[in-house]
C-alpha cells in the first residue's frame, strides 16, 4: 500500500461569518503547538469567506478550499462561481459533487466531472464525493452505486495531486450514525481498487476520505481504517476545539 499523506478537511456549508475568523486563528495555534498531527488541514467555508479566512490562516498550514464551482470560467451564469474565481480568492481546493448539492441541485456525475476539470483547469485540487442513500445501501448496492460515481465523476487525467475521492455515506451525514469500521473498509477498499484500475499508480496514491459524523469520539477509529486517508467533517469542523479533536488523530 502506498504511503500516502492523510488529509482532514473541514466542510463548513452554509455556516460562518467573518467573525469565524477567530475558530482559524486559535486551530492555526493549536496547529502551531508541540503536537505536529502528521497530516494536511483545509477548511472549506462559504465563498463569501474564502479570502479573509485566507488571511487568518497565513502564516500556518491550513488551506483553504470551496465547497463547489461552475464548470465554466466566466460568463452569464447568476449567483455562479468558477474555480478560477475561487483559485483567486485563495483557494487551493474545491469540493465538488457533495450529497447536498447531487439533492438539491440535481447534480449529475456528468456536471460533477465537469466541475472537477474546471478545478484541474484552474490549480485546484478537486474533493470529488461520493456516496450512497440508505435505501442503495439496504437494497445492498452500495459498491455498484460507488463505482457507477466514481466512473461517471471523475475526469480522465485525474492525479493523486489534483483529485482527492471522499466517501460519504449520504445516511451519515449530519446524522450522528457510521458505518462501522469494517464496512469502511470494504467500501474504501473498492474505491482504491477502482482507482487504481482507471488510473494506475497515480490511483494507489490518491486520497480517500472518509466522511459522515466523524467527530473527536470517533476519529482515531475511523482514521486508522485500511485506505482511509483522512477526513471530510462537516459539524465538527466548524469549531476550532472539535476540529482539533479530529486532527489530533493524526498527532
Ligand atoms: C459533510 O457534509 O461533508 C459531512 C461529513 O457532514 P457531517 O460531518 O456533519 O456528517
Amino acid at each position: 500500500m502506498a504511503r500516502v499523506k492523510a488529509l482532514v478537511a473541514g466542510n463548513w456549508k452554509m455556516n460562518g461569518a467573518k467573525a469565524s475568523k477567530k475558530e482559524v486563528t486559535a486551530l492555526a495555534k493549536k496547529l502551531a503547538g508541540k503536537a505536529k498531527p502528521a497530516c494536511d488541514v483545509l477548511i472549506c467555508p462559504p465563498a463569501t469567506l474564502i479570502a479573509t479566512l485566507k488571511e487568518s490562516a497565513k502564516g500556518s498550514k491550513i488551506a483553504i478550499g470551496g465547497q463547489d464551482c461552475h464548470a465554466k470560467e466566466s460568463g452569464a451564469h447568476t449567483g455562479d462561481v468558477s474555480a478560477e474565481m475561487l483559485k483567486d480568492a485563495g483557494a487551493a481546493f474545491v469540493i465538488v459533487g457533495h450529497s447536498e448539492r447531487r439533492a438539491d441541485h440535481g447534480e449529475t456525475d456528468a456536471a460533477v466531472r465537469a466541475k472537477a476539470e474546471a478545478a484541474h483547469r484552474a490549480g485546484l485540487t478537486a474533493i470529488v464525493c461520493v456516496g450512497e442513500t440508505e435505501a442503495e445501501r439496504d437494497s445492498g448496492a452500495t459498491l455498484k452505486v460507488i463505482r457507477g460515481q466514481l466512473k461517471g465523476s471523475l475526469p480522465d487525467g485525474a492525479t493523486a495531486k489534483t483529485t482527492v475521492i471522499a466517501y460519504e455515506p449520504v445516511w451519515a451525514i449530519g446524522t450522528g450514525r457510521t458505518p462501522t469500521p469494517d464496512d469502511v473498509a470494504k467500501v474504501h477498499a473498492a474505491i482504491r481498487k477502482a482507482l487504481e484500475a482507471r488510473f494506475g499508480a497515480e490511483g494507489t496514491k490518491m486520497r480517500i476520505l472518509y466522511g459522515g459524523s466523524v467527530k473527536p469520539s470517533n476519529a482515531a477509529e475511523l482514521m486508522t481504517v485500511p485506505n482511509v486517508n483522512g477526513a471530510l467533517v462537516g459539524g465538527a469542523s466548524l469549531k476550532a476545539e472539535d476540529f482539533w479533536g479530529i486532527i489530533s488523530a493524526y498527532a
